[in-house]
């Protein structure tokens, strides 16, 4: 592996930065988990999407500017550096649009993508079920066969940004009776404000209302929005989780850009008779460096035709338990401040630290549980006995 950037890598370095400093938002918009938020980062992903920024990896005939694996991370680099906008367009562009492009057909690409990377039509995933959430395959809402078609019935639970988003995508059983639970599922898209569909927010402990479930009551879905063959969805859906996990959702950038932050709150604020405290910021920085190269390690890998097995499950625990340590020592540096959330005068970098820090401790939850990636690490890269279950 060449560890030097190309000629190339660094003028997409340069440019991105460029693009980055005249136009990221002096002050944070408000969260992306507000309705006034949400509709301010649709804004943004719009902006992006104007001068091609939103989906740098994705071919330019779908907006994109055709990037390689490792540009996609230079460009995250950057992006993050810059305290840019969170994304709220995520769930489509990291889970439904690398869905469409290994499975999906010429006319959902040419649908679908294009009023995605413009913030148009933002998604919200329906992957999860009040009883069926490390266990998916055990998810019960069905799609029954009708003219032209499929009736979605059931209810999904934890759904990001659903309370604003306008489409969403998901599993559902369409062959009930199957021998194995996986069997018998269909990928479909649809949408949020059909007739027979209730969206009902979740209470989060920030008190932000995006955060929803949705209870569908026959909800009528075309066969155009059905991804993949029916009756294969598991396949479809799996396709993408692992690299989800391994890379896609969370690049080292954003952990990067925090421990600059990071050690630059040490520099300012610390008490350097603290030895307890600078270590953890030592090991914070180091932690991100080493997801970094991990990352790019993996990246190359991907790049030369490799894929990343059981081995993202590695990438999940270390992101999540790292990004917990960040925000945990940033707010022991702050003291009593650290605590103040977005809306206070005095909040530190208008409460992004308690903003980060209680979205971190959802890291070891979503994108499937530490527990179940332990596992999937021990049985499948370690070779030991499978547990009990
Ligand atoms: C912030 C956040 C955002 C989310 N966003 C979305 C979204 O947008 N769309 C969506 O579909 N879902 C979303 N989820 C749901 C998420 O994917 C599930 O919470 C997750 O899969 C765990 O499922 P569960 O909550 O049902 O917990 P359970 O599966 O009930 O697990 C409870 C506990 O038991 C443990 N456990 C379960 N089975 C085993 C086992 N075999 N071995 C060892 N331990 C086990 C788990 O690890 C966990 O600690 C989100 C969750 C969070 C917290």
């Amino acid at each position: 592996m060449d560890l030097d950037f190309t000629a190339a890598e660094d003028a997409f370095r340069t440019a991105a930065r460029a693009w980055l400093t005249e136009n990221v938002p002096a002050t944070p918009l408000p969260s992306l988990e507000t309705r006034e938020g949400f509709a301010a980062h649709r804004d943004w992903e719009r902006r992006l999407a104007a001068d091609r920024w939103s989906v740098v990896s994705w071919p330019e005939a779908y907006g994109g500017r055709g990037a390689s694996l490792l540009q996609w991370l230079v460009f995250e680099e950057e992006y993050y550096a810059a305290g840019a906008p969170g994304r709220v367009g995520q769930n489509g562009i990291s889970l439904l649009a690398p869905t469409l492009f290994e499975h999906g057909t010429e006319e959902q690409r040419a649908r679908v993508l294009g009023p995605m990377a413009t913030g148009e039509v933002v998604w919200a995933q329906a992957w999860s079920e009040p009883e069926s959430g490390s266990d998916l395959a055990s998810l019960r809402s069905t799609a029954v066969r009708t003219d032209g078609g499929w009736l979605l019935s059931g209810q999904k639970t934890w759904s990001s940004r659903a309370a604003f988003a306008d489409r969403a995508f998901g599993l559902f059983r369409s062959e009930p009776g199957t021998d194995k639970p996986h069997h018998g599922l269909t990928y479909l898209m649809f949408p949020l404000d059909a007739p027979g569909v209730t969206v009902r927010p979740i209470g989060r402990l920030d008190g932000k209302p995006a955060f929803a479930e949705l209870f569908l009551d026959e909800v009528f879905v075309p066969d155009a929005d059905v991804i993949g063959e029916p009756g294969r969805g598991w396949w479809v859906a799996m396709s993408t989780a692992g690299n989800e996990r391994g890379l896609t959702l969370r690049s080292p950038g954003r952990f990067t850009a925090a421990a600059d932050r990071l050690t630059a709150l040490w520099h300012a604020a610390a008490d350097p008779g603290d030895t307890a405290l600078r270590d953890r910021v030592a090991d914070a920085v180091i932690g991100a460096r080493a997801y970094r190269l991990f990352a790019y390690a993996n990246a190359s890998r991907l790049a030369a035709g490799g894929t990343l097995g059981a081995e993202s499950s590695l990438n999940k625990v270390f992101w999540s338990e790292l990004d917990i340590a960040l925000h945990e020592t940033a707010l022991d540096l702050l003291g009593p401040y650290g605590t103040l959330a977005d809306g206070a005068d005095e909040a530190p970098a208008h409460g992004s630290w308690a903003d980060g820090y209680v979205f971190s401790l959802a890291g070891p939850i979503y994108a499937g549980t530490n527990e179940i990636q332990r596992n999937i690490i021990a049985e499948r890269l370690l070779g030991l006995p499978k547990g009990r279950r």
